[in-house]
């Protein structure tokens, strides 16, 4: 049987600690800087950094409708803090390109100055409890569609989602030693 192969999209932001999850499991990590390198993996990954650069980047070097179409094909994406504001339909202030792939709506460095950056245990539908997440500059979920299957809050504040094959959080579960989320998130893929 062949190694299941994740991409993981690498214009800017965290890729290495992706392949390098991606990569302690049983598949392949693989970074992709071209839209026709989409073709050889199964799901993508698509990381945190700056949500307004990396979609800038994406208009730039054709993403944007590359990845909608790997979407139609049914192939699984996670987004992760800016990967999830890019997943989102909408945000819910200023304008910037986003894939808008899933019904939810997002509010960028939404915990404000204060906590800028911090971590908190989580407990995640389908992936378990006592989940450590980073959360740096993070976005949080606002409107969800009924077609949305909210996975984790914080408090009451979503922070996880899950809409058919498309995964968002808005934390990083790939600056910790857990592999429980891309474990979860390869489980798609290979249903899939
Ligand atoms: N604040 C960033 C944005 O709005 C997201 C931060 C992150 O990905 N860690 O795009």
């Amino acid at each position: 049987m062949s190694t299941t192969k994740i991409g993981v999209l690498a214009l800017q932001g965290a890729v290495r600690e992706h392949i390098q999850h991606i990569d302690a499991l049983e598949a392949s990590g693989i970074a992709i800087k071209w839209p026709n390198e989409l073709k050889e993996v199964a799901g993508l990954i698509i990381p945190g950094g700056e949500s307004t650069t990396i979609g800038k980047l994406m208009v730039e070097y054709g993403f944007i409708e590359a990845i909608r179409d790997f979407h139609a094909t049914g192939k699984p994406i996670y987004g992760t803090c800016a990967g999830m504001i890019l997943l989102a339909k909408k945000i819910t202030e200023g304008d910037q390109p986003l894939l808008s792939l899933m019904d939810i709506e997002a509010r960028r460095n939404a915990f404000g100055r204060q906590r800028e950056s911090f971590e908190a245990e989580l407990d995640i539908k389908d992936v378990g409890h006592r989940f450590k997440a980073v959360f740096i500059r993070a976005p949080w979920i606002e409107n969800v569609s009924k077609n949305v299957k909210i996975m984790a809050e914080f408090g009451n504040i979503k922070v996880m989602a899950r809409q058919g094959n498309l995964l968002a959080s808005a934390f990083h579960p790939e600056l910790t030693g857990d592999l429980r989320i891309h474990k979860y998130f390869l489980g798609m893929v290979k249903e899939a």
